[in-house]
Order: C-alpha cells, then structure tokens, then sequence
C-alpha cells in the first residue's frame, strides 16, 4: 500500500521463529522501506513477488490486508494474521471464508494482562502519539519550551491533547519532555489519573462514557453538547491541538467544529490522528494540510510509518508472541481453547467467527 512502510518481521524475530523449526519466507526487498536490506535476514529464502508469497505460506504475516487478489493466491485452509482492519469491508470477509482461511485480526484481541505482549493496536498507537506531538512541534510557530534569552524569557507553548489512550498518553508525555504546558481530556474518567501522573493537567468535562472492554463508548447529543461547551475554553487557548479520540469499530467521534476552530488563536496547529477513521475535528483532510482561517488543521495517515525501523520491530514482535505459542517443531497446532487466539479470529472454515463485527457486517 502506499505509504506503508513496516513489516512484519524483522532479522531478529526471523531468528526466533527459525528456533521454532518454521521456514521463513519474505518477498525479496520488502525490507527496503524499513531500512532493512534483504542481507540483513540470514536463512531466510526470498520469493519473487507478492503472489508467489501468498501461493506459498501456511501463515501469512502482513501489515495491510492484502487484496482481493492477493486472498486469491492464498493457499486454502492456510492462516492470515496481522492488523486486518475486520470491521469496514464485507466483501473482505467473504473472501476469506469462501478461501475457508483462518484469519486473525489483531485490532480483536482481546485486552487482558496477558495479551498485553501480542497488542499491536497499542504498540502502533504509542508510536502515532508521539509521532503527532513531533508533527504539532515541527509545524508551530511557536516554541514548545520555556525559553530564556538575553532580552527576555518566551513562555511555553500550550499542548491540549484529546483523547488520553495509548496514542494520547504517548502525545502527552512527548509534548512534556519537549518542554510544552500540557493539558488533555478524555471521557474515561481513570485517564484522570493517567494524565496528571504525566505531568498533565486534566480538563473536567463533567461527561463520562466508559464503555466495554476498557474502550469509550459514543457520547448521546446532551454529553456531546456539555463537552464542547466545557472544552471551549481549553481550545480557545491552546497553541498546539491533537486529537487521538476513537470508537472500536465506529467512525471517530466528532470533538472539534469549524466554529470551534474560529475561535482559536491565529497561528494554531491542529493535528488530527483519526483523520484516517474520519477525523475528530471537522475540516481535516486525510494526508493533507489544510489551513482554516489562520490555523492548520494537518490530517497525517500512515502515522507509524514515519517511525518504520521500531514501529517494525514492536509489530513483529507483536505477532511473533501471538502465534508462536502454536508453533512446535515447524508445525502449526492452533488451540480454540485460548481465549485470547479464538478471541481475535475472524474467520475459520467458512464462517464468520466474531460476533461484534458480524453484528457490524451484516
Ligand atoms: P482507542 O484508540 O479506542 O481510543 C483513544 C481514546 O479516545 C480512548 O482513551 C477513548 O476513551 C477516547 N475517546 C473516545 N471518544 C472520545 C470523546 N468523545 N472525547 C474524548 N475522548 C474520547 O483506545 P486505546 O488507546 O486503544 O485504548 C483505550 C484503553 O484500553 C487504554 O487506555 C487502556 O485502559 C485499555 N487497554 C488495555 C490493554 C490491556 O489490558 N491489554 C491494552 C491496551 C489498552
């Protein structure tokens, strides 16, 4: 896909899934974007071009879904693993069964303390947050710290963050240790505690909207009306907005209105990290910076990418403690007890397995 630059293995987990007794495949020069030349995989035998790769592998690691015609070469009965982003595409998930592959998208593993090694949605989350705070510090006119010269002092940028999950808590942190005044917002009332041990000041909307799971849910249109009218204040004095806000399986909430971003200081940078899911501010557009008035709303996709070499090597590892457990002497031996594998499957022989995105689906 353009602009994917990570990979799912790397030359060190190549090493680990080699102990495993299982044969590594990788499509020759695959490596390029992430900076890892093809020398860097001992052992490892290349294949061509993406199909021959598809045709050959009992199990798939990718980063993207593949296409319609990658699921095409895929081996039936074999296994397809990585971030498959399950919830936005039928005609997907039809493939998939009709090929009787066993899919596991890793954005349905379920979030206990011993999937905490296997979840990539956070690894690649905290890689986006801190990228979105360097992206907020390189587009400001505005210093992020306090600075102190000969003819005076300049004060320190003001950060507000919205969303304090994994890729916001990353955001503040970042926006911290460079120095920012930082102030974040989310309707989980715990990030309360989250926020402020970084440093942070919380902002009290009064509107709180745990969901299952430890995931928000969707804000009715009282909630959504007290937050914006608490957060006008924090907005309308901020230097530097980036909002992380986002729903499993929905649209991302929208939080920041054109009228909103009216009444933002000239000169402010808005970074949207859902813009790819829709954006949590209106008027941001996915892979492009857009100015509203005299503020710059950037809408950055492929966020992780930018960090290709760790955002790699955290995503390899990621799968590797997954599906290694079912790894014994090169050969595959799934078990549909564990909850945490049958919990993130998709599909297996022909069917759909997950019941939250069937009800999604259709
Ligand atoms: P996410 O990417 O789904 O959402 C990002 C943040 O947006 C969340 O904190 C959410 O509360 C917030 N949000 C949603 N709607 C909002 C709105 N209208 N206004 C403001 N904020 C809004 O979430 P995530 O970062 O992937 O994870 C959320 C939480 O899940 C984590 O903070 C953690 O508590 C839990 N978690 C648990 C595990 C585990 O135990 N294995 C792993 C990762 C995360």
């Amino acid at each position: 896909m353009p602009g994917e630059r990570r990979l799912s293995v790397v030359p060190d987990v190549v090493k680990k899934y080699q102990g495993l007794g299982a044969q590594v495949l990788m499509q020759s020069g695959a490596g390029v974007p992430a900076h890892y030349r093809d020398d860097a995989f001992a052992g490892i035998d290349f294949a061509a071009d993406a199909q021959a790769l598809y045709a050959a592998a009992d199990v798939l690691l990718c980063v993207q879904p593949p296409n319609a015609e990658q699921l095409g070469a895929m081996k039936p009965g074999s296994v397809l693993l990585g971030m498959l982003q399950p919830w936005g595409d039928a005609d997907r998930a039809k493939l998939l069964m009709d090929k009787q592959i066993t899919a596991f998208a890793l954005e349905l593993l379920p979030r206990i303390t011993r999937s905490q090694s296997m979840d990539a949605l956070s690894s690649q989350a905290a890689v986006a947050g801190y990228e979105c705070a360097l992206i907020a510090a390189d587009h400001s006119p505005k210093f992020f710290p306090m600075l102190t010269y000969a003819a005076g002092t300049i004060r320190p940028a003001k950060v507000l963050v919205i969303g304090a999950g994994v890729a916001g808590l990353q955001a503040i942190a970042t926006a911290r240790r460079i120095g920012a005044m930082v102030e974040a917002y989310d309707v989980r009332p715990e990030t309360r505690e989250q926020v402020e041990s970084l440093g942070a000041k919380f902002v009290d909307t009064g509107v709180s909207a745990a969901g299952s799971g430890g995931y928000a849910r969707e804000l009715t249109d009282e909630e959504r009306a007290q937050q914006t009218e608490r957060l006008a204040k924090a907005v309308g004095q901020c230097d530097a907005l980036i909002t992380t806000a986002a729903i499993p399986g929905k649209r991302a909430p929208k939080i920041i209105s054109a009228d909103m971003i009216r009444r933002m200081k000239p000169g402010v940078v808005v970074v949207d990290m859902a813009a790819e899911t829709g954006g949590n501010v209106e008027g941001t557009v996915p892979g492009e910076k857009t100015w509203i008035d005299d503020v710059l709303v950037i809408g950055p996709t492929h966020i992780a990418s930018r960090m290709p070499v760790h955002a790699s090597e955290m995503y390899a590892k990621n799968l590797f403690n997954f599906i290694s457990p079912f790894i014994k002497d090169g050969a595959l031996a799934l078990d549909w007890e564990d909850e945490v594998m049958a919990g993130c499957c998709l599909t297996h022989a022909g069917e759909l397995r997950h019941a939250g995105v069937k009800q999604v689906l259709g």
